[in-house]
C-alpha cells in the first residue's frame, strides 16, 4: 500500500466528514477521497501532484486565491508574537486594528464589533443580542422572521431561522418559533407569469414585477407577517441578494430594500447575514450596498480572513450596544463568548486581506471579470439542460434540468449534480453542487481564462446528459 492508499484507509477508518453520506464516501461514490497537499492561487494540488482549479473557493471561503504572499507573511509574523490569547478581559492589536478597518468600510450606523469564530456563531450572537435587547425595552419578543430556503448556519438557533427543509426539518421540535416568508426564488415561483431571460438587468423591484407579471407575493408575505406579528418578532434576518446555500437564489433587484423598509416601518431590527456574500463576492464590498440598506446587525465570516482561518464578527449599532450598558449588579452583560474569539492569527490574516482589497483595487479589477463571467453564463444558458442561471458578482448557480421548456428536474435519485461534479473533477475542476444546481463561487482573483475553462468544462459535461 502506498502512502496515499494508507492515508485514505485511515481516513475511512477514523474520520466523519461534514455533509457527507459516509457509506458513499467509503465506497468511493461518486469518487475516491481526494487528498489535497498544497495549493497556489486558483489551484489545489493533490498528493500525486495533480492540479485542480478551485471553482468553489474551498467552500466559499478563499477570497484572493490560495497562499497569497501578503496574507502568508502577516500570519507568519503574528505567529512569532502570539498565536492565541483570550479576548475575555484582555485585548490585542490585530483585533483593535481590524475593528477599525471594518467600521471604515461598513455603513456608518454600524459602530460596535463583536468577535466570534464562525458564521453560525456570528448569527447566533445577532439573534441573542436582538432577543436580549427587547428584554431591556420591557418587551418579551420570542420569535424571529426569516425566509424559506434560508440558511444561516448549523447550530440549533441558526437552524431555527433556517428554511432549508432537507437540513433543518429533522430538528424542528427543538426550535423556537419563527415566521417564514416566501423565498424570492423567481424560477420556481408559482406567482409569476413570465420567464425573464438571463441576465436580469431590471432597475428595481417595481420594474421586476412588471416584467415578470408577478404579484410580488414574496414581499407581500413579509408585510403580512410583520403587520400582524411585529410585537412578537425580536428581529428579521436575511441573507441579502443571494440565498447562497439554497442554490444561489438571487433576489430581484430592490427586494432587499423593500424588506429593509418593512422592518423599519414595523420597528423590527434587521440582521443581514453576509457570511457568504460579503467581501466582494457580489461585486461590491458588501451586498447591502447594492440597495443602500443599513441593517441593525451585519454578520461576517468566511472570506474575512481571505479564507485562511476561522473568524467572524457581528457588527451592530450604538442603539443595541447602549441597551446592554449598566451597573455590574444589573447583569445586563452580554454573556456570550468563545474560546477562540478574535484569534490573533485570524485577525492578522483579516487585516492583510482588507489591506489587499483596498491597496490592490481588487474590486475595481474584478468588474471586467464579472462581465466576462456573465457573458460566459449567458452562452451556457442556451444549453437545453440548463433550466435557469442565477448570478451575482462571482457567484453563480446553474440549475440543470431534464426538460428546459417545462423546467422539469431530473429524478433526484440520479444524483445528476453530483455526477456532473464528479466528472468535472476528473477534468481537474472542483465545484460542489447543491442538488442539481451547479455552484460557482469564485476567488476575486480568478482570471478570465480560468473562468472560461470552468464554463467550457461544464458545457462538455452537460452535453453528455
Ligand atoms: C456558511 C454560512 C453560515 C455558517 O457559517 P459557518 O462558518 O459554516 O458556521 C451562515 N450563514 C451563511 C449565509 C452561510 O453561507
Amino acid at each position: 500500500m502506498n502512502i496515499k492508499q494508507q492515508l485514505i484507509k485511515k481516513d475511512k477508518q477514523n474520520v466523519w466528514h461534514p455533509y457527507t453520506q459516509m457509506a458513499d464516501w467509503i465506497n468511493n461514490d461518486p469518487y475516491e477521497p481526494l487528498i489535497i497537499e498544497k495549493a497556489k492561487d486558483s489551484y489545489l494540488y493533490d498528493i500525486d501532484g495533480k492540479k485542480y482549479l478551485d471553482g468553489v473557493s474551498s467552500l466559499w471561503v478563499t477570497l484572493l486565491g490560495h497562499r497569497n504572499p501578503k496574507i502568508d507573511k502577516a500570519v507568519k509574523k503574528q505567529i512569532d508574537r502570539v498565536s492565541h490569547t483570550t479576548f475575555l478581559g484582555l485585548t490585542h492589536k490585530p483585533a483593535i486594528e481590524l475593528s477599525e478597518k471594518l467600521l471604515n468600510i461598513l455603513p456608518k450606523n454600524l459602530t460596535k464589533v463583536f468577535y466570534s469564530d464562525n458564521g453560525s456563531t456570528a448569527v447566533e450572537v445577532a439573534l441573542k443580542m436582538a432577543y436580549q435587547y427587547w428584554q431591556f425595552k420591557g418587551e418579551q419578543r420570542n420569535c424571529f422572521l426569516s425566509l424559506k430556503n434560508a440558511y444561516h448556519g448549523d447550530t440549533i438557533g441558526t437552524m431555527a431561522v433556517g428554511g432549508t427543509d432537507l437540513f433543518h426539518s429533522k430538528f424542528k421540535p427543538l426550535f423556537f418559533k419563527n415566521y417564514f416568508a416566501q423565498s424570492p426564488y423567481c424560477y420556481r415561483c408559482p406567482y409569476r407569469k413570465n420567464e425573464v431571460p438571463f441576465p436580469n438587468n431590471v432597475k428595481n423591484f417595481k420594474e421586476h414585477k412588471k416584467i415578470m407579471g408577478c404579484s410580488g407575493q414574496c414581499i407581500k408575505e413579509v408585510e403580512i407577517i410583520l403587520s400582524k406579528n411585529h410585537k412578537e418578532i425580536a428581529a428579521a434576518i436575511i441573507e441579502p441578494i443571494n440565498q447562497a446555500a439554497a442554490g444561489m437564489i438571487i433576489m430581484p433587484k430592490g427586494y432587499v430594500k423593500e424588506y429593509a423598509i418593512l422592518c423599519k416601518r414595523y420597528n423590527v431590527p434587521l440582521i443581514c447575514d453576509e457570511v457568504a456574500v460579503g467581501f466582494g463576492r457580489t461585486g461590491k464590498m458588501f451586498a447591502i450596498e447594492h440597495d443602500g440598506v443599513k441593517p441593525d446587525f451585519i454578520c461576517l465570516s468566511k472570506g474575512i480572513t481571505g479564507g485562511y482561518l476561522p473568524l467572524a464578527v457581528t457588527v451592530t449599532t450604538n442603539k443595541i450596544y447602549d441597551a446592554f450598558l449598566g451597573k455590574y449588579e444589573e447583569f445586563k452583560t452580554f454573556f456570550h463568548g468563545h474560546s477562540y474569539t478574535a484569534n490573533p492569527l485570524a485577525c492578522a490574516a483579516a487585516n492583510a486581506t482588507l489591506d489587499i482589497l483596498k491597496k490592490d483595487n481588487v474590486l475595481k479589477k474584478l468588474q471586467p471579470k464579472i462581465v466576462h463571467l456573465e457573458k460566459e453564463l449567458l452562452s451556457l444558458y442556451k444549453h437545453d439542460k440548463v433550466g435557469n442561471i442565477r448570478h451575482s458578482g462571482v457567484m453563480a448557480g446553474i440549475e440543470v434540468v431534464k426538460d428546459k421548456k417545462k423546467g422539469k428536474a431530473f429524478d433526484y435519485k440520479l444524483k445528476t449534480g453530483a455526477r456532473v461534479c464528479a466528472n468535472l473533477r476528473k477534468e481537474g475542476i472542483i465545484i460542489r453542487p447543491l442538488g442539481d444546481t451547479l455552484v460557482l463561487f469564485l476567488h476575486l482573483t480568478m482570471t478570465n481564462k480560468e473562468i472560461s475553462k470552468i464554463i467550457s468544462a461544464i458545457r462538455k459535461q452537460l452535453d453528455k446528459l
